[in-house]
């Protein structure tokens, strides 16, 4: 028979590992099963179709079931949930969700892709009806006509429990859809990959567009009535809710490969090497379920972005298909948009720097986004986090929204290596539309020589 590629999820490391298997190798036979009822979606389009600005699911959905099954010769299952693997004996177990039928499916190679899943706080209330969490297409389906629903009874109160980029998307789009939304985080701060300077920025926008913030108070319990959610219970105080988004976090599903053996790793991710293998030869893994290397501190981490996922997939499905490619690891690059605010972040951050044992300065500039006479202009904070050698460590970024994907300027700094006065060197770009002469990254990098 045709060698066979098994791949368990189908979103952004899953279609990916399976595609670049397919070009490599067009003889192999290839299946994929996923447990919803999308493939190929972009989570990460999931707080634009919240708020509205996107219109349909379809619109999110790279490609269907059909096209893999059509163009790229690729058998994709929804709605099929694998329920245990067996690498030694080289089967699995998969159940079809619509009929309840359970049958074992043969591989020679596995990959698992089977990504991550919302944290759920020890709290009580979770199961009250109106108490929602972001993962699926299906999820943002809930979460959009149930506040539009509310929006149309007047109901207008959300709370979105944490500050991490997903819960500050969602207080976003919460509002654009008409709610009046309070953000409850346990930390003093919100988006702790941030150095405190740089997430007051954000406290401040949030402020600016009516969110509350409650910082440093830890949820408590959902409380509810006849079923329904009606307030959110925190440390300090109780807060009226119609609809509470619970967004504390991801944690990575890697029940599978644990039960079968295979070694976890950082944040209880797979563990893989830079090949993407597993500790079992058969089993690779990318994406949201698998672990990495952070490229700064060189320490095993476990930082679950979209990006890294599809780099992941294609290398995972390069090596399965008989390759030898390599997955760098990561800087940790972030970025999102808050309201008017944009925000990144790559490196480490001062904290992160100390927890990695490695001595720190910063440097923080406030200097205009575009030349001054010319309209739009801003002011961009620079944050440069740097060793005593000079070398940069990691850099954060909060302006005008076009103006912070400087930052990639900033990661291809990082991978080389190179020192702030190196990152002065650049011949960065500059004309009145775009940047000030002297660009902020400049700026930043000549004060902190
Ligand atoms: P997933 O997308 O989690 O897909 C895994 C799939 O596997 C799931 O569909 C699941 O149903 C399926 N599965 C799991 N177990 C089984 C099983 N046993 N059997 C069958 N199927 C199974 N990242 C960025 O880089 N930038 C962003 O701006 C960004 N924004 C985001 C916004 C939101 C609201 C969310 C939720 C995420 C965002 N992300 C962003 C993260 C990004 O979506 C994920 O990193 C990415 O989806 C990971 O892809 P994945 O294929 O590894 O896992």
């Amino acid at each position: 028979r045709r060698k066979r590629l098994v791949v368990v999820g189908g979103v952004a490391a899953g279609m990916s590992a399976a595609s670049r298997a397919r070009r490599l190798d067009p003889d192999l036979e290839i299946e994929v099963f996923e447990r919803s009822g999308f493939v190929s979606y972009g989570s990460c389009g999931l707080p634009y179709f919240v708020g509205g600005l996107v219109r349909e699911p379809g619109e999110l959905v790279v490609y269907t079931p059909e096209f893999f099954r059509q163009k790229r010769d690729i058998a994709v299952h929804v709605q099929h949930e694998v329920t245990a693997i067996h690498p030694d004996e080289h089967y699995l177990e998969v159940r079809d969700l619509v009929t309840g039928r359970q049958r074992q499916v043969e591989f020679d190679t596995l990959i698992l892709a089977t990504g991550a899943r919302p944290v759920e706080p020890p709290i009580p209330g979770l199961d009250l009806k109106g108490v929602h969490f972001l993962r699926l297409v299906e999820d943002g389906i809930a979460i959009r006509e149930h506040a539009r629903a509310l929006v149309a009874q007047g109901r207008r109160k959300a709370v979105v429990i944490g500050g991490g980029y997903v819960g500050l998307e969602m207080a976003e789009a919460l509002v654009a859809v008409g709610m009046e939304v309070a953000i409850v985080e346990r930390l003093p701060q919100v988006m702790p990959n941030l150095d405190r300077e740089m997430a007051e920025l954000v406290h401040d926008e949030l402020r600016r567009h009516g969110v509350a913030l409650y910082l440093g108070e830890g949820a408590r319990a959902v409380l509810g009535d006849g079923g329904r959610v009606r307030a959110l219970d925190t440390d300090a105080r109780t807060l009226p809710a119609d609809l509470v988004l619970v967004a504390v976090g991801v944690r990575p599903n890697s029940e599978l490969a644990e039960a079968a053996g295979i070694e976890l790793g950082a944040g209880r991710a797979i563990k893989v090497d830079e090949f993407m293998r597993t500790s079992h030869p058969a089993v690779y893994a990318a994406g949201d379920c698998a672990d990495t290397v952070h490229r700064v501190s060189g320490r095993r981490a476990y930082i679950p972005l979209g990006t890294t996922a599809n780099k992941q997939g294609r290398v995972a499905g390069e090596n399965a298909a008989g390759g030898h490619a390599r997955f760098p690891g990561v800087l940790g690059t972030a970025i999102v948009k808050v309201f008017d605010l944009g925000v990144a972040r790559t490196g480490l951050t001062t904290r992160e720097a100390a927890l990695a044992g490695l001595e720190a300065a910063a440097t923080t500039i406030r200097h205009g986004s575009r030349a001054h006479y010319y309209p739009g202009a801003g002011k961009l904070h620079v944050r440069l986090v740097h060793g005593p050698d000079g070398r940069l460590l990691g850099a954060q970024m909060a302006g005008p929204v076009d103006a912070v994907l400087r930052i990639d300027a900033l990661v291809a700094a990082l991978h080389a290596g190179m020192t702030v006065d190196q990152l002065y060197e650049l011949d960065l770009a500059y004309a009145p539309p775009f940047a000030p002469v002297w660009d902020p990254v400049l700026v930043a990098a000549r004060q902190a020589m």
